[in-house]
């Protein structure tokens, strides 16, 4: 079922990324539209973040796909789930979003999206690599050159698609803070959340493609003003999104970071007590996550380490008949199949409301139920690693090995994943466990095997 990785030339794990000026340029841009155009039919939605290079680079992109015939409902700025979201909606052959999703300011590029609104898959991407290196693009005649429709309201849809799903008024009585980091979310979540009944407070509210509030990476540093603002108003918690608001983190009720694996195990666990069914996360996840599955009747699929693989692949099982009910990454990246198949930060803010509005308990209380665990992670540079991952297939061949993307090794009380990276040179390495001595100790005798392979 497609689901072993392709390495591409081109684009990396959620689309083209670069600095502007250096190898992100309008030229590049031009290209992927005009081979984007010439792989679809019809009208192909594009949209972009916050960043000061979005505008010249959208056009870039919207000429390409005009020259080839093809339509293009311009959709302004707005999360890259909202445009997932009207992509399927409205029919469109496509989307193309300009982004650097969590990336610095400086840098920016393009998710392509497919048809039924997830991110593109590999086998496509490479097709239409091919066409962006060979300059082979389907150039329309004069008389059938493409045509712009501006749609910014659209979003709206996507707003109210996001209320839809959750119990009206279901917020009444909890404040919350939102921090949109000056991205597109600015336009979304805290009128999500309003609309459901929230008292909304917000931080980085000003749509700004510097940034000048924090990096758009929601790393636990960049929110301090998130956490203070959630102390001194006594909001139940505080969320923020990266760039373009596909994922959402949290800080609890006293101010505290929220660790992404406890967020996704804390949702998966509401979801799963209500629906059964499947959940799918990438090989890469912590073992909360099957726990948790498990402990509600349900099952975790794994996938090779990217979230199009994760969309992708519950899209598949939900097209053979299976029941899935929730997936996801532990980056803050989760995805509501019953809403779309897509990591959709708004929805996962809208489901921490949903959550607490039916506990009587605060979020920090919430996550002292999670048993503690000791997540290490690390890599190793090395343009050795077919080398090294037969070296630790032979060291453990004795142990419960799994091959989804690199090595995942189970023991009862610890596991481990080596595998290599598909961007860098480089191997990368988890180790999980309860007990942060036996992490520790299975750590270094993977570095100790991996030494060995690598010499
Ligand atoms: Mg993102």
């Amino acid at each position: 079922m497609g689901s072993k990785k392709i390495t591409k030339r081109l684009f990396g794990t959620n689309g083209v990324r670069g600095v502007v000026g250096a190898e992100m340029t309008p030229e590049l841009v031009l290209h992927i539209g005009a081979a984007l155009g010439s792989m679809c039919r019809g009208s192909i939605g594009v949209g972009r973040d916050t960043r000061t290079s979005g505008m010249a680079l959208s056009n870039a992109l919207k000429a390409g796909i005009m020259s080839t015939g093809c339509d293009v409902v311009d959709l302004g700025i707005l999360p890259t789930p909202a445009l997932q979201y009207l992509v399927k909606k409205h029919d469109y052959g496509g989307g193309a979003m300009i982004t650097a999703s969590h990336n610095p300011p400086e840098y920016n590029g393009v998710k392509v999206i497919a048809a039924d609104g997830t991110e593109m898959g590999d086998e496509t991407i490479l097709l239409l690599e091919e066409r962006v290196f060979a300059r082979d693009f389907a150039s329309a005649p004069w008389a059938d050159v493409g045509r712009e429709t501006e749609a910014p309201h659209l979003l709206q849809e996507y707003v109210e698609g996001v209320v839809s799903q959750f119990p009206p008024g279901i917020g009444k009585g909890m404040t919350v803070v939102v921090d949109p980091g000056s991205g597109p979310s600015c336009r979304t979540t805290p009128e999500i959340l309003t609309l459901l009944g929230c008292r909304v407070l917000t931080v980085n509210a000003q749509m700004d493609g510097r940034f000048p509030g924090r990096l758009p990476e929601p790393s636990a540093e960049g929110l301090s003003a998130l956490s203070t603002m959630v102390r001194e108003s006594g909001a139940a918690f505080g969320v923020a999104h990266d760039g373009d608001a596909d994922r959402a983190v949290f800080v609890d009720d006293r101010g505290r970071f929220v660790e992404e694996n406890a967020e996704f195990a804390l949702l998966e666990q509401f979801v799963c007590r209500s629906q059964k069914g499947v959940v799918v996360a990438p090989v890469s996840s912590s073992r909360r996550i099957r726990d948790v599955a498990e402990a509600q009747g349900c099952r975790v699929e794994y996938t090779p380490v990217g979230s199009v693989y994760v969309a992708r692949r519950m899209r598949e099982m939900a097209e053979r008949g299976e029941k899935v009910v929730f997936g996801g990454e532990g980056n803050g990246g989760l995805i509501f199949p019953s809403f779309q198949f897509c990591r959709d930060g708004a929805m996962t803010a809208a489901t921490m409301v949903h959550l607490l509005a039916g506990e009587d308990r605060p979020l920090s209380s919430l996550l002292l139920d999670l048993p503690p665990l000791f997540m290490i992670q690390g890599k190793v540079k090395t343009r050795r690693a077919a080398e090294i991952l037969s070296a630790i297939e032979k060291a453990y061949a004795r142990e419960s090995l799994d091959f989804t993307d690199g090595i995942r090794i189970e023991w009862d009380d610890v596991w481990a994943l080596v595998r290599a990276s598909g961007t860098e040179p480089l191997v990368r390495i988890v180790v999980e466990s309860k007990d942060m001595g036996k992490a520790e100790r299975i750590y270094q005798e993977i570095l100790h095997h991996i030494e060995g392979a690598a010499a």
